[in-house]
């Protein structure tokens, strides 16, 4: 069985903290390097649905995209939510690693990941990473569609191949549209509108999408915007990273037993759609 520490440095290795960007916190929240590692819990948030989910598992270790403490804290109280996961998991010897925007870059990264979930074929990065001579690591990837599909289809496969949400899909564009080209990129995705643009897609697939940034993306372009979840256009790369490591266990003959979680930590949990009113305005459904 491995010590933490070399499960850590194959994780470093895949996704390296030095790659992450200044303001991220990622890395080893908790956790001894000498303890030893059979199982290994993936999940995109760090919450205590997902620490209880660990004990209940008996992970030695749990692999989060979204870092605990993103900002220093003065304290790990167990009245504070925060504090409350971080004595979870030490009372029951389960270490938390992330791997955030060192993953998102990463090659392949998160947005691989959502491209392979919604079977795209990616041409490269949508933002290269200017430090990588062969030009595949970077933020956001370009994809090929095999066949053209009208952005209605192509919301409605993102709909049916991303992972259930309350918000589902939201799209802007005329639904007729033909899409043969899209970028997409897990988690917020309205700062990179320019790039999108000056890569000439058809359409943008991501999350987090604000009023005032998609409509000015929309005056300026027929660029289709695709928005779903946060959490569901980042937990295909839990898949992704787990079958990683997976391969690495085999490699080096540890017998690791990795899990993804299947917990919806999506903080939406319902959704009412609208309906027509004689006095007041509606958009088509
Ligand atoms: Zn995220």
């Amino acid at each position: 069985m491995p010590r933490l520490s070399e499960v850590i440095a194959a994780l470093d290795a895949l996704w390296p903290p030095s790659r992450a960007e200044q303001w991220d916190a990622v890395g080893t929240v908790c956790g001894d390097p000498e303890a030893e590692v059979s199982r290994v819990l993936f999940a995109v948030d760090p919450v205590q649905v997902i620490a209880d989910e660990a004990v209940k598992l008996g992970a030695d270790l749990i692999v989060t995209h979204h870092p605990l403490y993103l900002r220093g804290t003065t304290t790990v109280e167990a009245g504070t939510f925060k504090g409350r996961v971080v004595h979870t998991l030490i009372k029951n010897d389960i270490a938390l690693h992330v791997a955030h925007t060192n993953a998102d870059t990463a090659d392949p990264g998160v947005s691989d990941a959502l491209a392979g979930a919604l079977d795209l074929r990616i041409t490269g990065p949508l933002v290269p990473d200017p430090t990588d001579p062969e030009g595949r690591r970077g933020l956001g990837r370009l994809c090929e569609l095999d066949h053209p599909e009208t952005l209605r289809e192509f919301a409605a496969r993102a709909a049916a191949w991303l992972p259930q949400t309350a918000q589902g899909i939201r799209f802007a564009g005329d639904p007729d549209a033909l899409i043969r080209t899209v970028a997409v990129s897990g988690g917020s995705g309205d700062s990179l509108f320019e790039q999108v643009r000056a890569a000439g897609v058809d359409a943008f697939l991501t999350a987090d999408l604000r009023h005032h940034p998609v409509s000015e993306a929309r005056e300026q372009s027929p660029l289709a915007l695709v928005d779903a979840a946060h959490w569901a256009t980042e937990w295909p790369w839990c898949e992704q990273a787990a079958a990683q490591l997976d391969a690495i266990s085999e490699r080096k003959g540890w017998g690791l037993r990795t899990h993804v979680s299947r917990t919806v930590t999506d903080p939406w949990t319902a959704h009412a759609p609208s309906v027509t009113h004689p006095s007041i305005p509606g958009a088509p459904n």
